[in-house]
């Protein structure tokens, strides 16, 4: 079996929480404790190998006082699941504020990750495009997915599964 750490990282409120419960659990919870921290455990398979992954959700803000809490969890790391919401540019900006610091902290190591945009279902409300996400993805060489933790398509599962799949090649 290979061990997978992953952390879900990302401004709060971008739906952190409801990724990974309905990555989990198959359901959408509304309203999460945003100051709740929490690991699970999950085991799936790839090309014949089982992977048991525990999962971090975070829920401190980088640049705020939690910025050792935060170099503490991607010490721990092996993937990152970088979330922002596309209703909310700070969210997208923020992301390669992170990228830079997992390289400040992991290199020469190469980080393994997945950008994942969230709440797609907000059309209206929209205001960073699929075109910028992708951009920024190429940019950061890593793959891009975006869905709705309260739609719940089968993109969740992928971006997971291809964060694994990139801490196994490693
Ligand atoms: P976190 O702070 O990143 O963990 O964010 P949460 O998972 O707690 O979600 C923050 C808020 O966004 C909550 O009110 C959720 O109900 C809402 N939310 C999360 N995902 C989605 C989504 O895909 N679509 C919509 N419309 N709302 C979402
Ligand atoms: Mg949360």
């Amino acid at each position: 079996a290979t061990e997978a750490k992953i952390v879900v990282s990302g401004k709060m409120g971008v739906g952190k929480s409801a990724l990974v419960v309905r990555y989990l659990t198959k359901r959408f919870i509304w309203e999460y404790d945003p100051t709740l921290e929490s690991t699970y455990r999950h085991q799936i398979t790839i090309e014949d190998d089982v992977m048991n992954m525990e999962i971090l959700d975070t829920a401190g803000q980088l640049g705020e006082d939690s910025t050792n809490q935060w170099e503490g969890h991607v010490r721990w790391g092996d993937g990152f699941l970088l979330v922002y919401s596309v209703d909310d540019r700070e969210s997208f900006e923020n992301i390669a504020q992170l990228k830079n610091f997992l390289d400040d902290i992991k290199k020469p190591r190469n980080v393994s990750m997945v950008m994942m945009a969230n709440k797609t279902d907000l059309e209206r409300e929209r205001v960073v495009s699929t075109d910028e996400g992708e951009k920024l993805a190429q940019t950061l060489a890593c793959a891009y997915y975006e869905g709705s933790a309260l739609l719940g398509d089968g993109v969740i599962g992928e971006a997971f599964e291809e964060l694994c799949r990139e801490v196994r090649r490693r």
